[in-house]
C-alpha cells in the first residue's frame, strides 16, 4: 500500500542547501516537508569547516539565514569566529555535532516536517509539471505530493528521475572532481604543528609561499589563529612516498587545524573516476578510501610535526562527493560569470569563493580566483518543467562554476533563495516564473540576504593586515602525475 502525504513545498535532501531551503520556505509561510535518507540533517556540511562567507576583498557576501545559523552556532560555543585567509577569504571551524543538533532545532522551530531515513526513489511527473516524489522508508512507500519541489539532493535525483535535463562532470570526459572521505585526528600538539608550519622548507601553504609579503603577514598571525587551513607539505609527502610509506593519489596535505586545540581534520583521501550516481562505483570508492586511512594516519604520525602522539578520532558518516549531476536551468552559470563578477538583474544570492577543482584525473587542485558574483534566480529553476527548483551542488552551472558555488555558505544562500521563492509563489497560487522577481528580491533583502543591494566596500583594514593574492595566479601542477596514474587510484 502506498501512503500519501501532501505538502506545499517539498525539499529533497537536507545538506547545507536543503536545510536553508526548508527553513526559508517554512518561515515564509509554506507548509514544508524535508526528506533525507540519512539519520541526521546537514549532509556534507556537517563534516567540515565552512568556507566562503567572504570574498577576496574580505567583504561579507553571504548574509541572511546562513549568517544567522553561523552566529547562533558561535554563540552556543559550537563554532569559531571567522578566520580570514588570503586564499579562502574566510573559514569558520564548526563542531559538527553541534550543527546537527542545531539544524534539527531550527527546523522544528520553523515548523518544517522532517522525514529522516527516507529515500526519494521516484519523481511524480505529470506532463510538464513535477508534482512531488515517491519516498521509501520503514513505513513503506510514501507518495509525497507538493506544489513546488526543491531538489537539494546534491545528485539531482529528482531531476534525473523526472526526465529533466542534467549534466555531469567536465565536458571533455565527463569526469567529476575527486571525492574525499574526511576524517579527524585527535591528540595533536598544536605548538609543535605551528612550528612545523613556520618552517619554510615544509611549505605548509603553497598558495601563499610565492609571495614573501603575504607569508610574513601569515607568520605574524599564525600562533593566534583559531583555525589553520593547510594545502602543502609536499616535501614531507615526497619523502614518505620515496620511503614506501604512502601510496595515495594525493601529493599535498589538505586539511584544517580546527578550533579544538588537539584536533585536525584530514581532507586527503581520494579516488579518481567515481560515478557518484552508480552504487557499484560508490561502494568501490569507499573500499579504496578506507584502505587509505591507516596509511595517512601513519604518515602524519611519522612525518608531520606535532602528530607523533595523534590518533584517529572520527571518520565522517558519508563520502564527500564534490560534484555530481548539475540540473540544467533557465540559465547556466559559467566560470566567466564568476571571474568577471557578473551582476544579474534577477540576483537572489551571492558568492565569492575561488574556483576550486580537485582534479578529476590528477592530484592537488586547479584553482582560479573570482570576484564577488551574483547568482540569478534562473539558475535555481529547472529548464522545460514547472514546479522544480534546485539549490546547492546541483545548481544550474558548469563544472567550473560549480567548483566555486559548491561551498557551504554559498549553498546555504541558494537554499534560502529557492525556499523563499517557492513560498512566495505558493502563497500567490502561481509558479516561481510567474512570481515578480522584485517581490522575491524584496523578501530576501528584508530577511537579511545579500543580493548586491547592501554590499560593503572592500575591507581595507584586513587587506592591509593580511594582503591579497593576485586575481590571476600561477597554475598548479598535478594532471595525470605519477601519484594519480596507479591502478589503485582509479575506481573504473
Ligand atoms: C571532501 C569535501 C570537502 C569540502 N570542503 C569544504 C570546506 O572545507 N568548506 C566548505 O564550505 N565547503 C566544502 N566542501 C563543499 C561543501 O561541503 C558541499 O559542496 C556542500 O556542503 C554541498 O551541500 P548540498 O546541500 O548541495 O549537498 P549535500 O551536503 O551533499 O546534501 C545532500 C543531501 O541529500 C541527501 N540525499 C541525496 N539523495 C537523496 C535521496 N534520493 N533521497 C533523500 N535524501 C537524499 C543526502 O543524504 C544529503 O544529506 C567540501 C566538499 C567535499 C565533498
Amino acid at each position: 500500500m502506498t501512503l500519501t502525504h501532501n505538502t506545499q513545498v517539498l525539499v529533497v535532501g537536507s545538506g547545507a542547501a536543503g536545510i536553508c531551503a526548508a527553513l526559508a520556505a517554512a518561515r515564509n509561510g509554506a507548509e514544508t516537508t524535508l526528506i533525507e535518507y540519512n539519520g541526521f540533517l546537514g549532509g556534507i556540511s556537517s563534516t567540515l569547516p565552512w568556507l566562503g562567507f567572504h570574498d577576496r576583498d574580505y567583504r561579507l557576501l553571504v548574509k541572511g539565514l546562513p549568517l544567522e545559523i553561523v552566529k547562533r552556532l558561535h554563540k552556543a560555543g559550537g563554532a569559531s569566529d571567522f578566520v580570514f585567509d588570503p586564499k579562502c577569504a574566510s573559514t569558520v571551524s564548526i563542531d559538527t555535532h553541534a550543527w546537527k543538533i542545531q539544524a534539527v532545532e531550527m527546523c522544528e522551530e520553523a515548523g518544517v516536517r522532517i522525514m529522516l531515513h527516507s529515500q526519494m526513489v521516484e519523481t511524480l511527473r505529470e506532463g510538464d509539471r513535477i508534482a512531488g516524489v515517491i519516498v521509501e522508508n520503514k513505513s513503506g512507500r510514501v507518495e509525497v505530493r507538493a506544489d513546488i519541489t526543491i531538489d537539494c539532493s546534491g545528485d539531482g535525483d529528482v531531476a534525473a528521475r523526472g526526465d529533466v535535463a542534467w549534466e555531469k562532470g567536465r565536458t571533455t570526459d565527463g569526469l567529476v572532481q575527486a571525492p574525499t572521505l574526511v576524517f579527524k585526528l585527535g591528540g595533536v600538539d598544536r605548538p609543535a604543528f605551528i612550528a612545523g608550519c613556520k618552517d619554510p622548507a615544509n611549505n605548509y601553504r603553497e598558495w601563499i609561499r610565492p609571495y614573501p609579503e603575504l607569508w610574513k603577514k601569515m607568520m605574524k598571525r599564525i600562533d593566534s589563529m583559531d583555525a589553520i587551513i593547510c594545502g602543502g607539505f609536499a616535501p614531507l609527502m615526497e619523502k614518505a612516498r620515496a620511503a614506501g610509506d604512502l601510496d595515495i593519489p594525493q601529493t599535498r596535505v589538505v586539511g584544517v587545524k580546527t578550533h579544538r586545540p588537539d584536533e585536525f581534520l584530514v581532507v586527503m583521501t581520494r579516488v579518481l573516476g567515481l560515478d557518484p550516481t552508480n552504487a557499484q562505483s560508490l561502494s568501490l570508492a569507499y573500499a579504496r578510501i578506507y584502505q587509505q586511512i591507516p596509511q595517512i594516519v601513519g604518515f602524519f604520525q611519522k612525518y608531520v610535526p606535532g602528530f607523533a602522539g595523534a590518533s584517529l578520532r572520527e571518520i565522517a558518516p558519508m563520502l564527500g562527493v564534490r560534484e555530481s549531476r548539475r540540473i540544467m536551468g533557465d540559465y547556466v552559470m559559467s566560470a566567466d560569470d564568476l571571474i568577471e563578477g557578473r551582476v544579474f538583474d534577477d540576483a537572489v544570492s551571492m558568492g565569492g569563493y575561488h574556483i576550486d577543482i580537485h582534479r578529476p584525473a590528477g592530484t592537488w587542485v586547479d584553482s582560479r580566483n573570482v570576484q564577488a558574483y551574483t547568482i540569478p534566480l534562473r539558475s535555481l529553476i529547472a529548464r522545460d518543467v514547472d514546479s522544480l527548483l534546485m539549490a546547492g551542488k546541483c545548481l544550474s552551472a558548469t563544472h567550473e562554476a560549480v567548483a566555486s558555488t559548491r561551498v557551504v555558505p554559498i549553498c546555504m544562500g541558494q537554499g534560502q533563495a529557492a525556499g523563499t521563492a517557492a513560498a512566495l509563489a505558493v502563497a500567490r497560487g502561481v509558479s516561481v516564473r510567474q512570481t515578480p522577481i522584485s517581490a522575491i528580491q524584496d523578501a530576501l533583502a528584508s530577511q537579511g540576504a545579500e543580493i548586491g543591494r547592501s554590499l560593503e566596500e572592500p575591507n581595507w583594514e584586513i587587506i592591509e593586515e593580511l594582503g591579497q593574492l593576485p586575481l590571476v595566479e600561477e597554475e598548479s601542477t598535478g594532471d595525470r602525475d605519477a601519484a594519480s596514474s596507479t591502478q589503485l587510484a582509479w575506481v573504473r
